[in-house]
Order: C-alpha cells, then sequence, then structure tokens
C-alpha cells in the first residue's frame, strides 16, 4: 500500500525533534552535529534568535497579504539585495526551482522584446541541477530526473562542462542565455574555476547573450563572500537565488539589471506567496547578519580551519577519502566508498552529512559555525570514516 507521504524519497529513520544552533535533537534525545543544515538553508543555524524574533514579531502583526497590495518587508529586502548586490530589480519566489522558472522566462521575454523571438536557446551544463519543475529537469536534461516525464519543456543546449571548443560553437542566432552553478551543489560540489567564470562573462558580452547564474546553493555567504561570483570579479544578468536567503524559511529570489529584466512588466508573472510579509521579515534578518563584511570575514576564516582539518582527515583515511574540493563553507569529500555508506555511518557517529553526485559527501554546515563544532566535526567525521571503512 502506498504510503501516506508519497514515497519519492528514501528517508532515513531520523526524526529531528528540535534544533540548536549548530545541532540537532533527535526524539530519543541523541544530539547530532549538523553538517548539513537541510541542504544549505539553515545558514544561520536553527532557532537563532534574531529568525526567531523576526518571525514572532512579524507573526503577531500580519502573515499574509496579497501582492496586489504594497509590502514593505519586501522592499527592505529587495533594497538590502539591491545595495549589496550587482541587481538593480528583485522578484521574490518561494523555492530555487520558481527561481528557475523566472530566469528562464525573463531571458525568453528579453528577446521577445527585443524583436529576436527566435532567441530562446538556453545553454546548460552537465551535472547541474536547478530544481524539479518542468523548466529546471529540462535545464539540467539529466536522465535520472526527466525520464518519464517527457515532453521536456523544449530550448535548453546541454553542454559537457569544460568544453570551450562545444561552448563557442553552440552558440547560435538562436540562443537567449547561458546558464550555470558557479560552484555545482548536487552536481558533486564542483567549483567553476574563476578563470573560466570570466570566460564566459566575456563570451556573453562578446555574444550579446545573457548570463544567468544559479547560486541557489553556493549563495548567501556560502563560499565566504555575499555571492560566490564575487570571487571572479563578474556579474551576472539574471540570478537565481533561495536556500540560505530564508534561513529555513521557504522563500527565493530572481535578481536581475535593469536591462535583463525589462520585459517584466505588469502582468507577466507573479506568485500568491512569493515575497509575504513573514518570508521576507526573516530574509530582512538572514541578510543583515550575512552581509555584514565581519561575519563574511568569519565564514573564511572558520572553512580555512575546517579545510585544514579535513585534509587530515582524508590523509588519515585513505581507504575513504580522496580528496577535499569546494569553496569556503561548501566542501565536498570525494570517496572512494559508496557516498550513502559514508553519510550512513554519520548517523551512527552523530554527525549530518549530504551525499551529492560524482562520489561525493556534502558539508554545508552553518555558516556561524564555531571552532569547537570544528574539532568536534572532526571527531565524529573521523568515527564515521572508520566504520564506513569496515566492510559491511
Ligand atoms: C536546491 C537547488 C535548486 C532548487 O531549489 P528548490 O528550493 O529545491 O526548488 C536549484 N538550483 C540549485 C543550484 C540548487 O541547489
Amino acid at each position: 500500500m502506498i504510503p501516506s507521504v508519497l514515497p519519492t524519497y528514501n528517508r532515513a529513520k531520523l526524526n529531528f525533534v528540535k534544533g540548536e544552533g549548530s545541532w540537532l535533537i533527535e526524539a530519543d534525545g541523541r544530539r547530532f552535529l549538523d553538517l548539513g543544515s537541510g541542504i544549505a538553508v539553515n545558514a544561520l543555524g536553527h532557532a537563532h534568535p534574531a529568525l526567531v524574533q523576526a518571525l514572532t514579531d512579524q507573526a503577531q502583526k500580519l502573515w499574509h497579504v496579497s501582492n496586489l497590495y504594497e509590502i514593505p518587508q519586501q522592499q527592505a529586502l529587495a533594497d538590502k539585495l539591491v545595495a549589496a548586490t550587482f541587481a538593480d530589480t528583485v522578484f521574490f519566489t518561494n523555492s530555487g526551482t520558481e527561481s528557475c522558472e523566472l530566469a528562464v522566462k525573463m531571458a525568453r521575454k528579453y528577446w521577445y522584446d527585443k524583436g529576436q523571438p527566435d532567441r530562446t536557446d538556453i545553454i546548460a551544463f552537465s551535472g547541474s541541477f536547478h530544481g524539479r519543475s518542468s523548466a529546471g529537469i529540462a535545464a539540467a536534461g539529466s536522465e535520472k530526473m526527466t525520464k518519464g516525464f517527457g515532453p521536456l519543456l523544449p530550448g535548453f543546449v546541454h553542454l559537457d562542462w569544460g568544453d570551450h571548443d562545444a561552448l563557442h560553437a553552440a552558440i547560435t542566432d538562436t540562443t537567449a542565455a547561458i546558464l550555470i552553478e558557479p560552484v555545482q551543489g548536487e552536481g558533486g560540489i564542483r567549483p567553476l574555476p574563476d578563470q573560466c567564470l570570466k570566460g564566459l562573462r566575456a563570451l556573453c558580452d562578446e555574444k550579446g547573450i545573457l548570463l544567468i547564474l544559479d547560486e541557489v546553493q553556493c549563495g548567501m555567504g556560502r563560499t565566504g563572500r555575499l555571492f560566490a561570483h564575487e570571487w571572479a570579479g563578474i556579474t551576472p544578468d539574471i540570478m537565481m537565488v533561495a536556500k540560505g536567503i530564508g534561513g529555513g524559511f521557504p522563500l527565493g529570489a530572481v535578481l536581475a539589471t535593469e536591462d535583463a529584466a525589462s520585459g517584466m512588466t505588469a502582468g507577466t508573472h507573479g506568485s500568491t506567496y512569493g515575497g509575504n510579509p513573514l518570508g521576507c521579515a526573516v530574509g530582512c534578518a538572514v541578510m543583515d547578519h550575512v552581509s555584514d563584511p565581519a561575519f563574511l570575514e568569519n565564514v573564511n576564516r572558520i572553512a580555512g580551519h575546517l579545510r585544514q582539518k579535513l585534509e587530515g582527515l582524508v590523509a588519515a583515511h585513505p581507504d575513504v577519502f580522496e580528496g577535499v574540493r569546494g569553496s569556503g563553507l561548501m566542501i565536498g569529500l570525494k570517496c572512494k566508498v559508496a557516498p550513502a555508506d559514508v553519510v550512513q555511518a554519520g548517523y551512527a557517529a552523530q554527525v549530518i552529512t549530504v551525499p551529492a553526485a560524482d562520489n561525493v559527501v556534502r558539508l554545508l554546515p552553518p555558516l556561524n559555525l564555531t571552532e569547537d563544532e570544528v574539532a568536534e566535526a572532526l571527531t565524529r567525521l573521523d568515527a564515521a570514516a572508520s566504520l564506513a571503512a569496515k566492510p559491511a
């Protein structure tokens, strides 16, 4: 008999009833160190006092009004994002996949309004992930996500990561945009080298097409800059954001330049919940913390410290791990054993990690992880590695 919850997930037998900072507490009382943050969502850890305050204050006043009216919390968050980034304008969504939908629509409408309605193709890359909507799965293109769900949304061109010749050849007079994650998340924590991101920007400028960055996972301070593309010193035309921006409240956004957003006039797009007062009140509190230079400085310091310790862990378990990669607190442990076995062993050692493609276990801890918690993480990961090394 089908379970009452649609069984699209293979769930671990863990039932967390409370969260405190970097810790999750199981119903049986066990404390787990959370190095997954709900997949890069709980950017400030669990039950951060400033987020609890922002949410409860707003909850006493007003939960929801339609986007038919002004929403000051939404205006405030948009102003903060515009002040801190390349963007001139922001649309709020509830998730990364909805941000993908709008990014695709915006790019197509841009060319339609420029009198080039045939420019509808979006170039995307192998190993990418852009969400589970029809546009998201068509954008990523992997059979794992698309099989059985056809006909797929047309207009996506898929290229292998790092194939420069194919990329140049793929740009034609039907190309609207290039879509890429500065650091692939689900694909196995693969950072795009700064040189490549610079090259993509230059190529888009040369061909006059749009650059869309998916910073749903790598944005909001995750790599030690507010957004990952800042490391390369370039800016996109359109950027997808979600996950960390709500700190656990479902919130996403599409940021864009005035030019890229020029087709999105009144009536061209909408969302019932996107940018609602509760979500944006929390988003403002997250932004106030994460955009603070001192906060980002600390992310870099802790990330450097953790990275160094993880190199030691890999060296100590050469039969389990092959190497460490990533950027800031978006870290991948490349495994020689099945990543799922390492994650499973982590549950026994009371540490939460997340599997990814390309034989990688992901570490996406809260951005305010402390030095003591780094030490705790290493003790637990070491125990997990010892368990995973033993043949079952
Ligand atoms: C998680 C993710 C998405 C999809 O976000 P949802 O909120 O799950 O819809 C899109 N792109 C990237 C890079 C992601 O990591």
